[in-house]
């Protein structure tokens, strides 16, 4: 088993209720949860791009096979609650990256680990510090205007 990170993301229909039925889809296929952060809210990207804000969290737990599966049954989960591909940046009901997957460092087509982009997004690395202290480095290098535009929103 591997520790990996998960992180959730989505911001149309009700994302608090569709988040916690994809963490037990992925608990009932060789996910093992140890914690979740909050929720977190904060506006669409890029701004004034006039969608609703988006809801983001983070769970860490163990993985029973390789982050190539892990990838796939995310990928499954999010086409089953009506994930459309259609250009970057579009809305979503949900979006469910691999942040980390042990200690694994991947680079192909379909999946780079850990995420290429998770460094610059207050959205994923501030619910991330939650669970794991060695992200609040990172925060702190953030833009300020990117830190205060995300706002804790609860437990789910
Ligand atoms: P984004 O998450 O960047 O908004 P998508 O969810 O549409 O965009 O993902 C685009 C592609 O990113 C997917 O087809 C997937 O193969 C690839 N990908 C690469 N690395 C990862 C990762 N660590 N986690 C999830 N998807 C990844
Ligand atoms: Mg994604």
């Amino acid at each position: 088993m591997t520790e990996t990170l998960i992180a959730f993301g989505g911001n149309l229909s009700n994302p608090k209720v569709t988040f916690r039925i994809a963490l037990d889809e992925l608990c009932e296929r060789g996910f093992h949860l140890r914690r979740r952060s909050g929720l977190w809210r904060s506006p669409a990207w890029p701004p004034g791009s006039d969608q609703p804000d988006y809801l983001n969290a983070v769970v860490q737990g163990h993985f029973e096979s390789n982050a190539k599966d892990l990838l796939k049954l995310l990928q499954s989960i999010e086409n089953r609650h009506g994930r459309i591909r259609s250009v970057p940046n579009a809305a979503r009901t949900l979006d469910l990256d691999i942040l980390t997957f042990g200690d694994d460092v991947l680079k192909t087509e379909e999946l780079e680990v850990p995420h290429p982009r998770m460094l610059e997004r207050a959205f994923v690395l501030i619910p991330a510090s939650e669970l794991q202290s060695k992200w609040l480095r990172y925060v702190q290098r953030l833009p300020q205007a990117d830190i205060e535009a995300t706002r804790y929103a609860g437990p789910w």
